[in-house]
């Protein structure tokens, strides 16, 4: 039987226990779930793609079904090469609706046979996103029970860092 595969793609800069239990979800119904990373040089990220790519590695140590990737080019050219037929994405709140909605509906028309499956976020995750996040750290505060241990501990590292670049 064919393998049920989901490509799960966003920017993830960093990863949140949001997008981690939208993961953990998926695996109940696909037999593999691939992270994507998406890279673009458009788009001012805090984490290059590398580094968001080995957090969520180190994250998701433990659970063999889960692929991490990164493209740079359109989705819908990875999802081929990677064989999948399902984008997996999440909807916080009505105010993701919009977007989601365009781009499942313009990925749809440069691939008839791909389909975007949203999952909603679970209750304690849906105030959780990664701009907060950074924002969140980089003022001081604590996002421990935010983010995987791993990330927290890069987020806090990397605003050191930028404070010493600054001074
Ligand atoms: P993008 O820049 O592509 O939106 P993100 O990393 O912000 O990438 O998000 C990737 C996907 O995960 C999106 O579908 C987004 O709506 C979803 N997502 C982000 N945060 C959460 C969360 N807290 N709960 C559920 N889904 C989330």
């Amino acid at each position: 039987m064919e393998e049920k595969i989901a490509v799960y793609p966003g920017s993830f800069d960093p990863i949140t226990y949001g997008h981690v239990d939208i993961i953990k979800r998926a695996l109940k119904i696909f037999d593999k779930v691939i992270v994507a990373v998406a890279y673009n040089y458009n788009k001012k990220s805090l984490f290059t793609p590398q580094e968001r790519v080995e957090m969520i590695k180190e994250a998701l140590k433990g659970y063999t079904n889960v692929i991490v990737g990164s493209f740079g080019g359109l989705l819908m050219e990875y999802m081929k090469e990677a064989n999948a037929k399902v984008v997996l994405r999440g909807l916080r709140a009505t105010s993701d609706f919009e977007y989601e909605y365009h781009m499942a509906s313009m990925n749809r028309s440069l691939s008839k046979d791909i389909d975007t499956l949203f999952m909603v976020t679970g209750k304690d995750y849906f105030f959780i996103s990664s701009r907060t996040i950074k924002e969140v750290v980089s003022l001081g505060g604590s996002v421990e029970e935010l983010v995987p241990e791993n990330v927290s501990r890069k987020l806090r590292e990397k605003f050191v860092q930028q404070k010493r670049g600054a001074k």
